[in-house]
């Protein structure tokens, strides 16, 4: 069986690093199968969805490294959901009911008074024919139910159904229908809700296996008895643990900081995010990646663990430095030269290390090329090191060779020595290593910072 995938966000906002973890879980399930991933669009909230979203979770998903085979709008198949619903309706796994949200709470308040679960009770499947055209003639439009099949041969005497599944991340799961009220597929306004739409496309687009936040259980369940009423196989079906901060609260889609869009703004890279957003919450070590076919390669549902998954940008920030830390030269180039910062191989080679964000390359390139404002902490070494500063050419070797000579000079080592040439050279406490910015800085500028001068 080949295996096709979908990720299926709604166009109502930008998604975050916990939607990205659903998007990366069916992309890195479909590369490792062969397999077909699809973007679905679910935008049939047309009051709250819109093309600009829709156009940024696309490009969030390529920033990441994913290029769905396929992408579609909900909103453009409202005919297939037309056409699935008139099915149900014939064969009467869908009626019409005309309750009120205030009456349907009422009903609600009573049942939990008596004890009773707050299910509701099919009271529209009473309606005959001639009462639903009569309230249909004082102008009032159903809202659409679909009858469960928690029972026998009595809707009114419901039975417990479990509707049980095998799922890919979390083993054997059962679902009881008679616990379920029968879900609204379609407001009274026309207004598809997400669970009919969604089977439907899952079933036209052939999509083997349902890779979703596990907040979607309970409607795997509902949705497992729509397939059937439909004539369908249900897909398999994983539901993995969600995204929690480091408090323990879920992340909701409007928390704009940890949006994929604000965190390649905030500087970091897709591999780190990637890694983070897959990583975190699985048996598997959180560690900086090679790109997505090396996380590909290393995942697997059943690695994902069953307590929510930690985010903590902190760790993002040590991911993204070990992330830095290892980048060749060839990755970063065209970005380095965007920020403005010269040096090529050598000067990334001195620099990667330090680096909590690509972006602090320019800064140490500043302080490479000057001007920069010596920090003189000890005079009587500064004039040693002036002194003894050697000819040109540099090269790696230089530092050592020159600090050797000045130690040997002013009788001091270690960190008396070391820390007054940094800050007289680079005016900063730490940073990459001097052996290697020593001949990148060269031998005037350093000479002018030994002797106090801005350069
Ligand atoms: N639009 C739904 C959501 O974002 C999709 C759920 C699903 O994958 O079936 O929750």
């Amino acid at each position: 069986m080949s295996v096709t995938v979908r990720f299926a966000p709604s166009p109502t906002g930008r998604i975050h690093v916990g939607n990205l973890r659903t998007a990366l879980f069916n992309w890195l399930y479909a590369k490792r199968h062969g397999g077909r991933f699809i973007l679905r669009l679910d935008d049939t909230d047309k009051a709250r969805s819109t093309e600009a979203f829709a156009e940024g979770i696309i490009a969030d998903l390529a920033w990441i490294g994913i290029r769905p085979d396929a992408v579609f709008r909900q909103s453009e198949r409202f005919d297939r959901y037309e056409a699935a619903a008139r099915k149900l309706i014939e064969n009467k796994r869908l009626y019409p009911a005309f309750e009120s949200p205030e009456e349907l709470e009422r009903r609600r308040k009573r049942q939990m008074g008596r004890g009773l679960p707050p299910v509701y009770d099919r009271a529209a499947l009473k309606l005959s024919d001639q009462e639903v055209a009569a309230l249909e003639a004082e102008g009032r439009t159903p809202h659409w139910r679909f009858l469960l099949g928690n029972f026998e041969t009595d809707p009114f005497q419901p039975r417990t159904a479990t509707v049980t599944f095998e799922d890919l991340c979390r083993g054997e799961q059962s679902v009881d229908l008679a616990a379920v009220s029968d879900p609204v597929l379609r407001r009274a306004d026309g207004a598809w809700l997400y669970t009919l739409p969604s089977v439907v496309d899952d079933i036209d687009m052939g999509v083997t296996h349902v890779i979703r936040g596990e907040d979607h259980v309970t409607n795997a369940g509902v949705q497992i008895d729509i397939f059937h009423a439909l004539g369908a196989d249900a897909p398999v079906f994983a539901h993995h643990n969600l995204l929690a901060d480091t408090s323990g609260q879920g992340l909701s889609k409007r928390l704009g900081a940890l949006s994929v869009a604000g965190l390649r703004e905030a500087g970091y890279e897709p591999e780190a995010v990637a890694a983070i957003a897959v990583l975190i919450g699985t048996s598997l070590p959180v560690e900086p990646i090679e790109g997505l076919d090396d996380l590909a390669s290393r995942f697997d549902l059943s690695v994902v663990s069953r307590a929510p998954a930690r985010f903590d940008e902190a760790e993002l920030r040590g991911l993204n430095m070990k992330t830095l830390a290892r980048a060749d030269y060839s990755q970063v180039s065209d970005r380095l030269a965007a920020l403005g910062v010269g040096g090529g191989e050598a000067f990334w080679l001195a620099v990667r290390g330090n680096l909590e964000v690509l972006r602090e390359a320019a800064d140490w390139w500043q302080i490479v090329t000057g001007p920069v404002q010596p920090v003189i902490e000890d005079e009587a070494l500064a004039a040693d090191a002036l002194r003894l500063l050697p000819p040109e050419p540099w090269d790696l070797e230089t530092w050592g060779q020159w600090t050797g000579a000045v130690k040997e000079a002013s009788g001091k080592g270690g960190k008396a020595l070391f820390h007054p040439l940094r800050m007289a050279i680079t005016a900063r406490p730490s940073g990459p290593e001097l052996r290697q910015l020593l001949p990148l800085i060269g031998r005037t500028r350093i000479s002018d910072r030994l002797s106090g001068r801005p350069a």
